[in-house]
């Protein structure tokens, strides 16, 4: 069976099971969302990460805000099994021996695309080369090198030492899995009993490799300095190739990447054509992202089991929502917020209330989200609260341990929960992780995001709330610039920039999110038929597209074939 693999999924994090915290953010519940979309397809798949036995972080929040982190612990053992095969990579001219856990995902027809978990931490090892699958994107370059030394090179030997001898293509998940293009050529000399690297070398690996871009932001793509490549990685021929893998002093995963693929694409229209504009001289492609129909909560599951049976095989049908009645899934909605409502209280003791406009806004804490844009003019949002119609935020998201304005961002976010409690309630719960955002995502009432445009590549979590019936009250970027129909799958907050420039003008946006939530303040407690059509056009508009059902047809079709 495992001869007959053909694609091969790398990346560096994956939501797989709220308790194993093998993820980040958004990137990893997408590779998650990925792959089951894949085990229910049936394409013949198997996926490889890091173990991240030690997890991203535990998150954990002082009365103002400020981030503690610690260690996650979890056991291995108790979702997947240890493999008996062994491969190895060198690092820094030691031998580093690397074994894998195999964890199943079951598709619908019970159909099964096995990951592979990487993991260092044998007696064998030298003490710290033990701890380089622990931490994920811990520590400094060194350490995230040496971490993608494993999942490249290293993933690429286990799945050969698995059997898998006739992968046709490897998808790199972002660049961090970019290395493995180097195991690739080396594999392409061996066989073909070359003295050299030759075009024809380059020709063979770049017919296997597929490379998925998810980020405009700097800091999403790796540069290593290559003294640092030299002494961790050793040397390679390839390193004389100049302008096939690096650019002079730095070794640019991306472009690696980029140089060694047949087929690149970004995660949505817009993402595509500004990486298109960042990397010029390659062909950039869009499939944009989606969302499995895990994030669909249980009322919604058993609403769409009674009007749209066969949903679940055929996320297309959610089309027909529309045709479920106001009352049906108002009732729905309710008890996902009720659920919400009592963790929230139970969390932070604020009385959150079950008849007020909630909004909810949850994702990492990166600056270029700008979670704390509707804080611009406070004695605005008393004024809407006051006037309009009350309502109440909640907030989650976690920094990046070397994130400093990310964290300064949660604590102004917190500090501003203190100032304006007497008007509005906002709740920051801690530990934002799968369980905690399945609530969220499904309790509140509207999905805020308020990204700098074209920061927000695509966004996941607006779809994960659309599948719910929550409409999104968003700055057009990233997939929302796709999805939203004014006013009937949800609210724009400011001008289109899929062609024009992007704003600059943060007070412009926050006035222009002042004038949209005035109305759907209006709009939630003045005319509930208008918003209960936008909850069911959320569903029937953008939970049957914005899915990795569709999504994963389009790898199929545009990348895998
Ligand atoms: C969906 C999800 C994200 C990604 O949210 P974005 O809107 O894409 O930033 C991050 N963290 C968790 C836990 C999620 O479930």
């Amino acid at each position: 069976m495992d001869a007959e693999r053909k694609i091969a999924y790398f990346s560096m994090e994956i939501g797989l099971d709220d308790a194993m915290p093998t993820y980040s953010g958004g990137l990893g519940i997408l590779a998650g969302d990925t792959i089951l979309s894949a085990a229910d397809f049936r394409v013949p798949m198997a996926a490889v990460s890091l173990l991240h036995r030690k997890g991203y972080f535990y998150q954990r929040l002082t009365e103002d805000g400020r981030q503690i982190e610690e260690p996650v612990a979890w056991s291995p053992d108790d979702f997947t099994e240890p493999l008996p095969q062994r491969v190895s990579v060198t690092i820094e001219g030691r031998p580093v021996t690397v074994r894998a856990w195999r964890y199943d995902v079951r598709g619908a027809s019970g159909f099964v695309v096995p990951v592979y978990l990487l993991d260092t931490d044998l007696e064998e090892n030298a003490e710290p080369d033990r701890t380089l699958t622990h931490y994920l994107y811990g520590q400094d370059k060194r350490y995230r090198l040496s971490q993608e030394i494993v999942l490249g090179i290293g993933g690429v030997k286990m799945l050969r030492a698995l059997g898998y001898n006739n992968i046709e293509r490897f998808h790199m998940n972002e660049g961090h899995a970019s290395l493995l293009t180097l195991e690739l050529v080396d594999e392409q000399v061996r066989e073909r009993k070359d003295k050299a690297i030759t075009t024809d070398t380059i020709a063979a690996v770049r017919k296997q490799c597929v490379f998925t871009t998810h980020t405009p932001v700097a800091a999403g793509h790796d540069q290593f300095e290559m003294e640092l490549v030299r002494q961790v990685l050793g040397e390679h021929e390839a390193f004389t190739l100049n302008g096939v893998f690096c650019c002079d002093k730095t070794l640019n995963m991306t472009y690696l990447a980029l140089n060694l693929s047949r087929y690149v694409n970004g995660v949505a229209k817009k993402h595509g054509e500004v990486s298109q504009q960042m990397f010029e001289g390659y062909k950039i492609d869009a499939i944009t992202n989606g969302v499995h129909h895990r994030w669909a909560c249980e009322p919604m599951q058993e609403l769409f089991d009674r009007h749209i049976p066969g949903w679940r095989e055929d996320n297309f049908s959610l089309r027909y929502a529309l045709s479920i009645p106001c009352k049906e899934i108002t009732a729905a909605h309710g008890v996902a917020k009720r659920v919400l409502i009592n963790e929230v209280n139970r969390q932070t003791n604020l009385g959150f209330d079950k008849d007020i406009l909630t909004l909810g806004f949850a994702r990492r804490s990166a600056t270029y989200k700008r979670g704390d844009l509707i804080f611009t003019n406070p004695d605005r949002l008393r004024g809407l609260a006051k006037e309009v119609g009350p309502f109440q935020i909640v907030y989650a998201g976690k920094a990046h341990p070397k994130d400093k304005e990310g964290k300064e961002l949660i604590a102004r976010i917190v500090a501003a929960s203190h100032r304006l409690k007497d008007a509005v309630k906002i709740a920051y719960l801690t530990n934002y992780e799968m369980t905690i955002a399945r609530k969220l995502i499904a309790g509140v009432d509207v999905w805020l995001n308020t990204p700098q445009p074209p920061m927000e590549a695509s966004g996941t979590s607006g779809m994960k709330a659309a599948l719910n019936g929550v409409p999104s009250l968003s700055v057009l970027d990233g997939w929302w610039i796709e999805g939203c129909i004014e006013d009937t799958t949800g609210w724009a907050i400011g001008h289109n920039h899929r062609h024009g420039p992007d704003t600059v003008d943060p007070a412009q946006d926050a006035e222009a999110l002042y004038q949209k939530l005035e109305h759907v303040i209006g709009q939630f407690y003045n005319d509930n038929p208008k918003f209960c059509s936008t909850m069911l056009h959320s569903i029937a508009l953008n939970g049957s597209f914005f899915n990795t059902q569709r999504m994963m047809q389009q790898y199929v079709l545009k990348a895998y074939y």
